[in-house]
């Protein structure tokens, strides 16, 4: 192809353009951080791949150039990455690589008034450019090829690509500024933005002749060392986003059997819980300080998935692969570790009253507990971090099973819980009358995954975990109630007769219950049968 050609945007970009080219001021500046992120993203790959294929060994600097241009004015990035070519121009420099970013990103920027700081963590950071520019060229080489491409676009409906010639490899950005952001060719303006957004990436940024970033890799450093600050700028670093804070970090370091450091974050809310879908991103996994690759999902397990941050080991060889890196010894022995260190820093948070905790359980309690399923080795200590509404504030506070078995005392075996559609439902449950009498405790579960995994736990601290609705019940004993038992029944013989004959199939069995001190009757499962609310899942499950 030696002619130029034209191409349109795919639709979603053409809206997403759209809502940049009306964005606020204030989110400019994050179009340079983005373009900064792309260029480190493709050294990273240059890099990775000069060490690991002979053809294309390189010992050249790999390193980021910025320059602001008065006449013509304009904003130039530039990088000595691995480039694109034209099949990687047009894809992806004109389609959405994740199908639904378009939506996500309209719900977090109306939700956010109309911030669009968080457009990179929705894979469209490239598009920010036309935030600052009316005019975008991308001139590029990729290391596969000996000539290069540009693709230009004024951000409206179209892009167009033609032939450029030998040029150097990497990749150019080229901006050509709107005229209420002037002040981006600035050296001072640049130097500012970089130092805000850009000062962990991880590859030299120059201006003019000066290096303005800082590079310096926070996870390899002595905890003692690092501040605050840096550990919050390095969170927005590896999020995009520049004005959250973490709920915490931990920052993990071992040496033997294997080497490893690791600095993880627990973001302060859970987008899940927004209606965003399921969190694929992943931790940065990298060997010797090289990024092996972002987003890597076999560092922590899926409960463990709303976490962010980095591992680098000495330990591990460059060329680990995607395929290989389950089966890897050292991946699966840091991942046990990372594992370890979350469940033990959430015990010391939730073990201190002003730790934080609750408002953890709050966003990321209901992705927690999917671990008491999935990894039986770690199911007692998940346990211990979940909590549930209980009778004893009737529902008003949460409790933990450790709190539960402590106010239960050393007579009474099982917990006791009951699910049910809502609390309130719970709460007018005839099956609690009896244990309301007796002063005994039960668990409410109204989120439907709570019973699932009650009933896969089974027991917990050695204890029973026992569905109130179910057959055979039991209570602690009283003394009065043993005598009570042993008195005969009277007079419902012909009352159960009556209601069996009424009801027929539709139930196994009637009969006299103690458990009831208002209520007139109330329905209880066979014995190793399901609860009443798993039931009505599977149902629901099945329709
Ligand atoms: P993301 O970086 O999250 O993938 P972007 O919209 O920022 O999303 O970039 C889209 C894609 O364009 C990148 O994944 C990359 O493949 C390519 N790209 C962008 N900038 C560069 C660059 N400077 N060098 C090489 N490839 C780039
Ligand atoms: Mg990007």
């Amino acid at each position: 192809v030696s002619e130029p050609q034209e191409f349109s945007f795919q639709a979603e970009i053409s809206q997403l353009l759209h809502l940049l080219a009306h964005s606020l001021y204030q989110s400019k500046e994050i179009a340079v951080r983005e373009l900064i992120s792309n260029a480190s993203d493709a050294l990273d790959k240059m890099r990775y791949v000069s060490l690991t294929e002979e053809a294309h060994r390189d010992e050249a600097p790999l390193q980021i150039v910025i320059e602001g241009q008065k006449e013509p004015r304009q904003l130039v990035i530039r990088d000595n990455g691995v480039g694109m070519t034209r099949e990687e121009l047009v894809a992806n420099l004109g389609t959405i690589a994740h199908s639904g970013s378009l939506e996500f990103l309209k719900k977090a920027v109306s939700q956010n008034k109309g911030d669009l700081s968080l457009i990179g963590q929705f894979g469209v950071g490239f598009y920010s450019a036309f935030m600052l520019a009316d005019r975008v060229r991308v001139r590029t080489r990729s290391f596969k090829e000996t000539e290069g491409w540009e693709w230009e676009s004024d951000g409206t409906g179209t892009f167009r690509i033609s032939p450029a010639g030998p040029l150097e490899r990497g990749t150019e950005v080229i901006l050509h500024l709107k005229d209420d952001v002037s002040d981006f060719v600035e050296e001072s303006r640049i130097r500012s933005i970089v130092r805000r957004y850009s000062s962990f990436v991880p590859h030299p940024i120059r201006l003019g002749d000066q290096v303005i970033n800082d590079q310096k890799p926070i996870w390899v450093e002595p905890k003692s060392q690092v501040t605050e600050e840096q550990y919050l700028q390095f969170y927005q670093h590896l999020t995009h986003h520049s004005n959250e804070s973490p709920l915490w970090h931990l920052h993990l370091a071992a040496d033997s059997p294997f080497q490893f450091r690791s600095i993880l974050y627990c973001p302060p809310s859970n987008i899940e819980l927004l209606g965003f879908g399921r969190l694929e991103h992943g931790v940065s996994l990298c060997a010797k300080r090289i990024l092996v690759q972002s987003d890597c999902r076999e560092l922590l397990p899926d409960y463990l998935r709303f976490l962010h941050g980095i591992v680098d080991s000495e330990d591990l060889p460059l060329n680990v692969s995607r395929e290989t890196l389950q089966d890897n010894t050292v991946i699966r022995r840091i991942r046990n570790t990372l594992v370890k260190g979350v469940l033990d820093k959430l015990n010391q948070m939730a073990d201190q009253a002003a730790g934080g905790f609750e408002e953890f359980h709050r966003q990321f309690g209901g992705i927690l507990r999917e671990g008491i399923p999935s990894d039986p080795a770690n199911r007692e200590r998940i346990a211990k971090l979940l909590r549930f509404p209980s009778s004893d504030s009737d529902g008003a506070k949460l409790t933990s099973l450790d709190e539960y078995i402590k106010r239960a005392g050393p007579d009474q075996k099982p917990i006791y819980y009951l699910g049910g559609p809502s609390l309130a439902s719970i709460k007018t449950s005839p099956n609690l009358e009896i244990f309301r009498r007796r002063g005994i405790e039960v668990l409410y579960l109204s989120d439907p995954i709570d019973e699932f995994v009650m009933s896969t736990m089974q027991t917990f601290d050695g204890r029973p975990l026992t569905s109130i609705d179910s057959e055979n019940v039991e209570l602690p004993e009283v003394e009065a109630e043993k005598k009570a038992d042993e008195e005969p029944l009277v007079g419902t013989t012909r009352v159960l007769e009556l209601f069996k004959a009424a009801l027929g199939d539709r139930v196994k069995e009637v009969r006299e219950s103690k458990r009831l001190t208002d209520s007139p009757c109330c329905l209880v499962n066979a014995d190793g049968g399901m609860s009443s609310q798993m039931q009505r899942l599977m149902k629901m499950a099945n329709q």
